[in-house]
């Protein structure tokens, strides 16, 4: 009866594989920190998906629900544009950067023939989100332990690309773009290219941000989150910045009611003079604890290297990352494995947590030395 059963099962299964999408069928969805983890995280120091370790409490006083929500609330674009210093017209509000990069995919790219660029190791979305959308990719590598983009490789295969995704600061390298490149690679792609520069982790380097391009070049997009600096990704916000002409294109493709109210609510309240303070302190202690844990961590002998990062992470080369993972696991310290890219062998990304967390994981690190 069983073995019947489980047969049928296993027929209709097959059935409907045969009306799926052949590139959802063969794809490898993105392994989330909070898929790889979804057991007890209750006692475990996570240090493994660039969260804040900082809890701010918000909550929502507005409990009338029974109207949609505005497309972009306009006040949520009045204080976000304070924030950057941009006007509404070049905002875009989105569910997180992530649903910014599908849209941006989703509104330049025919699958029939367009294609991506962008350069491993990075943030894996840009790959999933074509393989979703069935778009090809062109990868170029960064330049090895440097982890400098590849612009003369670039410009010499810009054939059939129309986006070029950035990281800057790069997942999961924590280094920083050179600006004149960009600057020089937006010029040459002028009207036929869009750039986007992925700015998630920005609020820990904001000198370093391109926002002040957005109004000269009009192939430049920028993507922004609250889910880093801010410590609201449970909250799934973020932002699109680009010339108005852009925006409006986007707002075409963006569902019509993409925010919901008590997202947008508590999103106003994290943009408030007080938070902004309390934000940029937090990205000050958290830069403090990486300064404090790095120099600590230089004298351990199961590190190979620590690559400089301008980040709340840091990624780590270890000379056996395998039994480093093993050891801070059994300790309830997880961390992110990147042992998967072949330019990242032996190396692990380390969340940058309180000051207690990272006092917790020296002592296990020097333990293992
Ligand atoms: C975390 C992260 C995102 C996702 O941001 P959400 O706003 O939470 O969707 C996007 N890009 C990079 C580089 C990230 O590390």
């Amino acid at each position: 009866m069983r073995k019947n059963f489980i047969n049928q099962q296993k027929r209709k299964i097959k059935n409907i594989n045969q009306i799926v999408r052949k590139n959802i069928l063969n794809l490898t969805p993105y392994q989330s920190a909070r898929l790889l983890y979804k057991n007890n995280i209750n006692n475990k120091i996570l240090l493994n998906a660039n969260e804040s370790p900082i809890i701010s409490l918000f909550s929502t006083n507005n409990k009338i629900l029974n109207r949609y929500p505005e497309q972009q609330p306009k006040k949520l674009l009045n204080v976000y544009s304070k924030y950057i210093n941009l006007n509404n017209e070049n905002i875009l509000i989105t569910r997180g950067a992530d649903e910014g990069i599908d849209i941006i995919m989703r509104t330049f790219c025919d699958p029939e023939y367009d294609k991506i660029l962008f350069c491993p190791p990075t943030y894996d979305m840009y790959r999933v989100t074509a393989n979703i959308l069935n778009i090809k990719y062109l990868i170029i590598f960064s330049i090895k332990d440097t982890w400098e983009i590849n612009f003369k490789k670039i410009k010499r295969n810009l054939k059939n690309i129309k986006i070029i995704y950035f990281c800057n600061p790069n997942n999961p390298t924590g280094n920083i773009l050179n600006k004149n490149n960009i600057i020089e690679l937006l010029k040459l792609t002028k009207n036929k290219i869009m750039i986007v520069i992925d700015e998630a982790y920005i609020e820990f380097c904001i000198d370093q941000t391109m926002i002040s391009l957005i109004n000269k070049y009009e192939n430049l997009i920028i993507l922004r989150t609250l889910s880093k600096a801010f410590g609201l990704a449970g909250l799934r916000c973020g932002f699109i910045l680009a010339n108005q002409y852009i925006i409006n294109i986007l707002l075409k493709v963006i569902a019509p009611y993409p925010i919901s109210i008590p997202v947008l609510d508590i999103a106003i309240q994290a943009l408030n003079i007080k938070n902004l303070i309390i934000m940029n302190n937090n990205v000050k202690t958290i830069i403090n604890n990486k300064k404090w844990l790095i120099d600590k961590l230089s004298n351990c002998n199961c590190i190979k290297k620590i690559f400089t990062s301008t980040t709340n992470f840091v990624l780590i080369k270890f000379h056996n990352s395998d039994i480093v993972l093993d050891i801070l696991n059994k300790n309830n310290i997880i961390v992110r494995n990147q042992n998967h890219e072949k330019t990242l062998n032996n190396c692990l990304r380390i969340t940058i947590g309180t000051f207690d967390e990272c006092k917790k994981l020296f002592f296990t690190l020097q333990k293992i030395s």
